[in-house]
């Protein structure tokens, strides 16, 4: 693989040289099959050419296989007449600057205007010059079958039509197919082989109307068939007549997407030139492409998500909270939204909770039996407290609803006090905390207790005052769960005592600490066996003595999970029970490693043992585990004796 300033190289094993332009064209060089029918490659040429170095390999490859043609962009467009040595250059020239200040006009139609064509004529000319067709997309009928071979999000990102399909050969209609960045997102869409026929931007952009069943104006349908109605739930007035239908329609799909993705987040974040729109699935960032276009509707679409949700628009230097709840194909989702004011506009994030139908339960959160029956047992406790431990984002809050849930009964009082309240759990008193006016989590908390119950969870220990009131509670009858920002579980001792509390307070009530991340689970549908160096695995500390019995698996990608390779999360846990062992310990401050150690003793596994586990029955791979266990570090140096352990 050569690695260039401009170009990477890539042979991908089909006998191609493949030549990704890294940046933008700018004269490329391209690499055809024989018969001109493929673009296989194209490397970029500038006048202060650094590229000599790969243009030559790219000439040798071409001439050892006699089964490519290679040509350059300009002697392509000389032959057919288009243009003259001197005018491609200055025309380049022109249009690079044009496009490094924003204009989005495609480089063919470009060159039409300045050679005093219209875009048809052009491209007509250079279909003739290549032996390609030229297609009149608005007398195509293009089939159900043939449309889905390429994705919408492509098609309209790239302004391409799937046309037919002939042989297995994908006939596509586009209007430069010298960009790389859609050669490689319809190769990767259609997975077959695929023949370029020419046609203007704009009559394939009609026929992407047509065929795809959105407006161009909504940008980019992604839901494909499905109409979407979002029906907002609220009595909220919304006079949709005031807005530009195409903006409603937009944001409904945006919504819908997410959703339909099962993404937990929507961030519409501004740029100086672009506005991007992110989704969060399985705790991961993922941008939709979107045409660039949609920048000019920023503005449009902040305010109607800030309409649905009910703030003010017209406020745009503070930041905002607002709610929308919709019902998205009968299910009711509860969608919190919050704007900041950016130096680009206005940032607006969309969280995304799903009411109703979510049920939580012990087993779906990945535990062993063993845990398992460890867990039933702890929350059936009359006292104590049970803390879990994590990151932001590592699901301490499904775990805990799921304690509560599995315990739930019309003989206990359960009450809570969170920030917020995420989910609302039938027969449970949920009590949102309020700092704005004075209602903290030691306040609420220190209120709960005189409201007789025997539950309670506390959405986060943070402070000396709440800990010393859970602690207080735990001891008076009440069992408590709550969570801590400690990396693993040994930690949170230490992390009480550090507070203020005393030890032998914490050695006491607490009668377990579990540590949680949560880890993607590989794809179902694409999961294939990969094999792993011997050395990685030791390096990283993967069981010397499991490395045989062990088919380490990976998700190739496919249409199930996005290509992502991966469809949903499930948990990793370090679960230390406070025993007869442990107490003493705790009580003289033990240091968190002297604990590590003797949890190990009876059995505890860490968090990254765990998660060589679920590595081991195929469920995650082990970028997963190190991705979510990055700062364990310290645990295996915590617990030194680790490496001897067991192997
Ligand atoms: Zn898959």
């Amino acid at each position: 693989m050569e690695e260039h300033r401009h170009g990477r190289c890539t042979n991908k094993g089909t006998g191609h040289l493949v030549v990704r332009t890294v940046q933008q064209m700018t004269c490329p060089f391209v690499l055809f099959s024989a018969d001109f029918q493929k673009v296989v490659g194209q490397v970029p040429c500038r006048p202060d050419d650094p590229c000599n170095f790969l243009r030559s390999r790219l000439l040798d490859a071409a001439r050892r296989n006699g089964s490519m043609a290679f040509a350059s962009l300009q002697s392509i467009l000389e032959r057919a007449g288009l243009a003259s040595r001197d005018q491609f250059v200055s025309w380049s020239e022109n249009w690079r600057k044009l496009a490094a200040a924003g204009d989005v006009e495609p480089q063919l139609a470009f060159f039409a205007k300045e050679g005093g064509m219209s875009e048809e004529q052009f491209l007509q000319r250079l279909a003739t010059a290549l032996g390609w067709p030229f297609l009149e997309t608005s007398k195509l009928t293009v089939s159900n079958e043939v449309r889905k071979r390429v994705s919408t999000k492509t098609a309209f990102q790239f302004a391409v039509l799937p046309a037919g399909i002939e042989n297995g050969v994908l006939q596509l209609a586009c209007h430069n197919p010298f960009d790389p960045a859609m050669q490689a997102a319809v190769q990767f869409d259609c997975q077959s082989p695929v023949k370029f026929g020419l046609a203007t931007r704009g009559e394939i952009e009609k026929a992407l109307k047509k065929y795809y069943g959105v407006g161009a104006e909504t940008l980019d349908e992604m839901g494909a068939e499905e109409t979407i109605d979002l029906e907002l739930t609220d009595d909220r007035e919304i006079t949709e007549d005031d807005q530009d239908a195409s903006v409603i329609k937009f944001v409904n799909q945006v919504i819908w997407e997410a959703f339909k993705d099962r993404a937990t987040d929507i961030h519409f974040e501004p740029s100086e030139d672009e506005l991007r729109i992110r989704y969060r699935i399985d705790g991961i960032l993922h941008q939709t492409p979107l045409p660039p276009q949609i920048k000019r509707y920023q503005a449009a679409l902040v305010s109607r998500i800030k309409v649905m949700s009910g703030m003010n628009i017209a406020e745009k230097r503070l930041p905002q909270d607002g709610r929308i709840n919709v019902r998205i194909k009968g299910e009711e989702i509860d969608i919190r939204v919050s704007t900041v004011p950016t130096v680009w506009g206005e940032s607006v994030s969309l969280r995304l909770l799903t009411r109703g139908k979510i049920f939580f339960g012990l087993e779906k959160l990945g535990f062993w039996p063993d845990e398992d029956a460890a867990i039933r047992e702890l929350i059936v406790k009359p006292h104590g407290i049970f803390l879990v431990t994590g990151p932001t984002g590592s699901g301490k809050s499904t775990t805990l609803y799921a304690f509560l849930s599995t315990i739930n009964s019309v003989t206990k009082r359960i009450m809570t006090i969170e920030e917020p309240v995420e989910y609302e759990l039938k027969g449970i008193n949920q009590i949102p905390v309020r700092p704005d006016i004075g209602l903290t989590f030691a306040v609420g908390l220190r209120h709960i207790l005189r409201q007789d119950p025997n539950i309670i969870m506390v959405g986060e220990i943070r402070d000396l005052e709440t800990a010393e009131i859970a602690i207080r509670a735990s001891l008076t009858g009440h069992l408590v769960f709550s969570t801590l920002h400690t990396n693993d579980a040994p930690s949170a001792f230490t992390r009480l005592i550090d507070m203020g509390i005393e030890p032998f307070l914490v050695a006491s009530s607490l009668e377990a600490v579990m540590a949680q991340r949560l880890v993607r689970t590989i794809c179902k549908s694409c999961s294939r066996p990969h094999p792993v160096e011997r050395d990685y695995l030791l390096k990283i500390g993967f069981p010397e003595h499991e490395i045989a019995s062990t088919v380490f698996r990976k998700g190739i990608g496919c249409e199930e999970c996005r290509q992502l390779g991966y469809q949903g999360r499930t948990g990793i846990h370090e679960l230390l029970l406070v025993t007869e062992a442990i107490r003493p310990l705790v009580m003289n401050r033990a240091a968190a490693s002297t604990i590590a150690q003797a949890a190990r003793d009876q059995h505890m596994r860490t968090l990254r043992e765990d998660g060589w586990r679920k590595v081991q029955i195929g469920q995650t791979t082990l970028e997963e585990v190190l991705r979510v266990t990055q700062n364990e570090e310290h645990v295996r140096s915590l617990i030194g004796a680790e490496k001897g352990v067991g192997s």
